[in-house]
This record gives structure tokens, C-alpha cells and sequence, in this order.
């Protein structure tokens, strides 16, 4: 079995932008590049699992995020990061593109692409990690094994807040992806 760091895209790899579908809106976090060397060294497949409403809300197309995804994956590659797949979901039960209107099985925070994804590469979720900027991001921490990383910067009171009340006890805060990073390979990998 292989162990997994599943990640969400927007405010987490790259800085947040509303419904981003274009190369040059795209920037990375500062440090997330780091994080991910460092976790991809460490063994863990780097899986990407994002919700992409804007499909469904005819924001851009499913070919604009191909392409955009494209270019994410080539400009990684040649700085030594392998993403293993990226799982997205181009729904959304209000949608205005009927092909996408749907109350669907992958929308995070339900399971549908993680659950893809473990098949896929056969993961074992007890040795895997989530990491995300917003509660749906480590939704899947909830009622498995699989523990997370709430990381944001924004409205960080409030996430702290929702992280202390919320369930998932197996799911910590930090500050971004490669503190995330930092605290899994050296504290927790390293077990
Ligand atoms: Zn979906």
C-alpha cells in the first residue's frame, strides 16, 4: 500500500484567486514548492483533489481548467515535483451548464475523488494526510484514519475556531503547506 498527502489546489498550492482559470493568475504560495519536494521525498504520492464550481457556473470551461492544469503539472515537473493525479470536480447542484447541474458524489466535502483516489493508487489512509485551507478540505479526516492540515491565512481566528469545535480530532492548524509539510515529514513521517 502507499501513503498519500492529498491536496487541495487553490489557497493552498496557489494563492486563491476567485474561480482562477488562467496561467497567468496563477502563483504560487511562497514555500509550497518547498513542501511538496519535501513530502514527495519523504514517499508520499502527491495527489491533488479540487472543487471546480466555476465549470458548473460556466465561469470557464473544462477544457480552460485542462489546460490550466496542464500547465500546472509540466511547470512542476520541471521543478522536480510529480503530481500523481489530480481529482476535480466540475459540479455544482446551482450550476447554470446543465451537463455539470448536479447534487454530485465528488464535490468536497463529500468522499467521491478521495475514495477514486485510494483505489487508484491503493493508499493506506492511516499513513496519509489531507491538507487544505478550508474545513471541506479534510472532510475525509473526519470518519477515517487519515489525518489533516488546516492551513490558512485568512480568517485564521475563525478556521482555529472551527477546528477546536469541529469533530475531527485527528486534524491540526498551520500556517501553510510547507509548514504542514515541515511538521509531517520531520515529526510525524519520521515515526
Ligand atoms: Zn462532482
Amino acid at each position: 500500500m502507499n501513503k498519500a498527502v492529498f491536496l487541495d489546489r487553490d489557497g493552498t498550492i496557489n494563492i486563491d484567486k476567485a474561480y482562477l482559470s488562467k496561467v497567468e493568475d496563477f502563483k504560487h504560495i511562497p514555500g509550497a514548492i518547498e513542501g511538496l519536494k519535501m513530502l514527495q521525498d519523504a514517499g508520499y504520492l502527491l495527489i491533488v483533489i479540487t472543487n471546480q464550481s466555476g465549470i458548473a457556473r460556466g465561469y470557464y470551461s473544462e477544457e480552460d481548467f485542462l489546460k490550466l492544469n496542464n500547465w500546472m503539472l509540466s511547470d512542476l515537473k520541471k521543478k522536480g515535483i510529480k503530481i500523481a493525479k489530480v481529482y476535480y470536480c466540475p459540479h455544482h447542484p446551482n450550476g447554470k451548464i446543465e451537463k455539470y447541474k448536479m447534487d454530485c458524489n465528488c464535490r468536497k466535502p463529500k468522499l467521491g475523488m478521495y475514495e477514486e483516489a485510494i483505489e487508484d493508487f491503493d493508499i493506506d489512509l492511516s499513513q496519509s494526510f489531507a491538507i487544505g485551507d478550508k474545513i471541506r478540505d479534510v472532510a475525509i479526516c473526519e470518519k477515517t484514519s487519515c489525518r489533516g492540515y488546516l492551513i490558512s491565512n485568512l480568517e485564521k481566528s475563525e478556521v482555529i475556531e472551527d477546528v477546536k469545535k469541529s469533530l475531527y480530532h485527528n486534524v491540526r492548524y498551520s500556517a501553510d503547506l510547507n509548514e504542514a509539510a515541515k511538521e509531517i515529514v520531520y515529526f510525524i513521517g519520521g515515526k
